[in-house]
């Protein structure tokens, strides 16, 4: 199955005044090095990996055969999924690849490896993690905020892993830091099905509690 995604702001065919509808091809996925004390994220990683093969989604990731993001990319190699890993040389011990990627991409700085996962996906989603990927997701956030891009970032919030990131967010625009429309740079998805619905519609979400 072929999802799409609508991007709201790109440019229309003459005499259409539909939006133009993108295909989601790829995802970057941005998870945690770890594994947490809670083993349902696990689950929910590895649901998602398979997810993502099972619809022909080619999954795009840091490399590491560790944490939730490993698990999620064994998964959809399991599965039979395409997952390319981007992996910074100096973190080619620590972060350990995965041994069966379609594609490792040895690249060398953080920077890079950055930029390549931001090229190569049509979307971004989230899922629980630690301070690497909130590195990584606030840098998308803002760059849909600066108009660099306009693919869509999912925060799959499962169990609510990520209120107290909507919180803040809340306090953001509240205190008067952020447009109110900022939060329709991400959406927010709390199942496997949700993540792949806000994908495909692009739209805001803003929903707080846990499913
Ligand atoms: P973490 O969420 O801290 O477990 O990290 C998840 C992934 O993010 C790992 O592959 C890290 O290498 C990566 N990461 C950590 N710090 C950064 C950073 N500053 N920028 C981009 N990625 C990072």
């Amino acid at each position: 199955m072929l999802l799409v995604a609508m991007n709201k702001n790109h440019e229309v065919n003459a005499g259409n005044v539909e939006p133009q509808v993108t295909a989601i091809r790829s995802l970057c996925v941005y998870c945690g090095s770890w594994r947490g004390i809670d083993p349902s994220l696990e689950q929910f990683a590895r649901t998602f990996g398979s997810a993502c093969a099972a619809r022909g989604i080619e999954l795009i990731y840091g490399g590491g055969g560790i944490g939730l993001m490993g698990t999620a990319a064994e998964a959809a190699l399991a599965d039979g999924g395409r997952v390319i890993g981007i992996m910074p040389r100096s973190l080619l011990e620590s972060e350990a690849p995965s041994p069966d990627v379609t594609e490792l991409v040895i690249v060398d700085s953080m920077h890079e490896r950055k930029k390549q996962m931001f090229d190569r996906a049509d979307g971004f989603v989230v899922l629980p993690g630690g301070l690497g990927t909130l590195d990584e997701t606030i840098e998308m956030i803002t760059w849909r905020q600066l108009g660099f891009h306009d693919k869509p970032i999912v925060l799959a919030n499962y169990r609510g892993y990520w209120n107290p990131l909507l919180t803040l967010f809340d306090h953001i625009v509240a205190t008067g830091f952020a447009q109110p429309d900022s939060h329709d740079l991400y959406t927010v998805a709390h199942s496997i099905d949700g993540i792949f619905e806000r994908l495909t519609a692009n739209v805001p979400s803003p929903i707080r509690a846990t499913a």
